[in-house]
């Protein structure tokens, strides 16, 4: 089944190329998974052998079979000429991001884009001589107007992972492309079954792997995947930062994956189910779903996207503090904590305030981004009726 040498296979759907790709289990004594490679030196046999520095490995920092086999997955998936894997979501935003820019040059961020990433680009690159500036998500072909000569990348995620504006990516990709700039896009929400930006221009595709290539909460990882043009920086500029993701964490990725897209159908059934209910719930303002027809954006999502994630926010009605406190405290399944992609649910409060400067947000209310997970359907049906019952309560 496999072509090449890189554990690589063509000509077969996306279900197929996650069981099959990145493992070859005839280097492996026929074991059918790549083990946890755990290694800095690698050695040679001979002066001719480390003159010539032709060996596949040459010294662990670079990789090894374990991070190799997850980078050629999501390379097919992705339809990228190559792929890194990265320690986390956060370190291939920055890696792609620095990858793009030098003193003195500019880039565009989405307002809605990851808070850390916005942490990031104000403080770090700001330090380094590189000026943010942010723009609206629903911008599309007005980014053109944004540029600038010095604008040398522009940071989209699609669709925000806490207000789900989607992104005109093929708008982006040209206005971006016309003044000089890569495009890059988180495409961690959709992952890349249903959703494949640089099919649609973009130039490099991150994802935080931690969430659902990871899928049980237990790891951290991040990938960047490339066009050719991209590559050679976005490998330059991580090995002279020494950026290195350890085998033991590059196994759980792998082994991730080759679940990921009954996953996704699973998280993506009743996720939507979920939203949909909660549109004739009491209390609830909006529910923020691009895959609901009711969504400003689900237009654009249903021409870009061939699916939906695991993740979306409702909009209560205005209450005090109390009733986000009931709301979230007396929660059963649901529970709180950063991050989502597991196969638990989640459930927080979002706050948005300094994180939003070019698109404020102005909805009156309270925000809550729920994670769907593989629990029963009622049972969390149930859980979140009695959290908006204890929040009308107070209110
Ligand atoms: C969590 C997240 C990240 C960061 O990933 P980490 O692995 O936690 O660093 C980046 N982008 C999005 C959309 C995320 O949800």
């Amino acid at each position: 089944m496999n072509d090449n040498k890189n554990g690589s296979i063509s000509g077969h759907s996306i279900e197929t190329i996650l069981t099959h790709a990145g493992r070859k289990p005839e280097e492996q004594f026929g074991f059918v998974n790549t083990p946890v490679y755990r290694g800095s030196t690698v050695l040679f046999k001979t002066l001719d052998d480390i003159e010539a520095q032709q060996q596949r490995y040459l010294y662990g920092r670079a990789g090894n079979p374990t991070t190799d086999g997850v980078e050629a997955i999501v390379t097919q998936l992705e339809g990228a000429y190559r792929t890194r894997l990265v320690p986390s979501g956060l370190a291939a935003i920055t890696i792609a991001l620095l990858s793009c820019v030098k003193a003195g040059d500019d880039i565009l961020v989405s307002d809605s884009a990851y808070e850390p990433g916005r942490v990031f680009s104000d403080g770090f690159l700001a330090r380094m001589g590189v000026a943010t500036r942010y723009y609206d998500p629903r911008i599309g072909a007005g980014l053109a107007e944004l540029m600038r000569p010095n604008t040398r990348a522009v940071l989209a995620e699609s669709p925000g992972s806490l207000t789900f504006e989607v992104q005109d990516i093929p708008a982006l990709a040209k206005a971006a492309h016309a003044g000089g700039a890569r495009l890059v896009v988180d495409n961690s929400w959709a992952s890349p079954l249903y959703h494949q930006p640089l099919a649609l221009g973009a130039d490099l595709v991150v994802h935080a792997g931690t969430k659902m290539f990871v899928g049980h909460s237990d790891a951290f990882a991040g990938t960047i995947s490339t066009t050719e043009e991209a590559w050679a920086e976005v490998e330059r500029t991580r090995a002279h930062l020494g950026v290195f993701t350890a085998g033991d964490e590059a196994f759980l990725v792998a082994r991730g994956l080759r679940t990921l897209a009954i996953r996704m159908k699973e998280h993506q059934d009743r996720a939507l189910e979920i939203a949909r209910w909660l549109e004739g719930q009491e209390e609830v303002g909006q529910v923020l779903h691009p895959a609901l027809p009711s969504h400003p954006d689900h237009a654009l999502w249903e021409r870009d996207f061939t699916g939906s994630g695991s993740l979306f926010s409702v909009l209560l009605a205005p209450a005090p503090r109390a009733s986000v406190a009931a709301f979230v405290d007396g929660l059963g399944l649901f529970t709180m904590g950063y991050s989502w992609g597991g196969y638990e649910s989640l459930c927080i409060p979002v706050k948005l305030g300094k994180n939003r400067t070019a698109r404020p947000w102005t909805a009156d209310g309270n925000l809550f981004r729920l994670h769907i997970g593989l629990e029963g359907v009622d049972d969390l049906k149930a859980d979140l009726k009695a959290a908006i019952e204890r929040y009308a309560r107070t209110r």
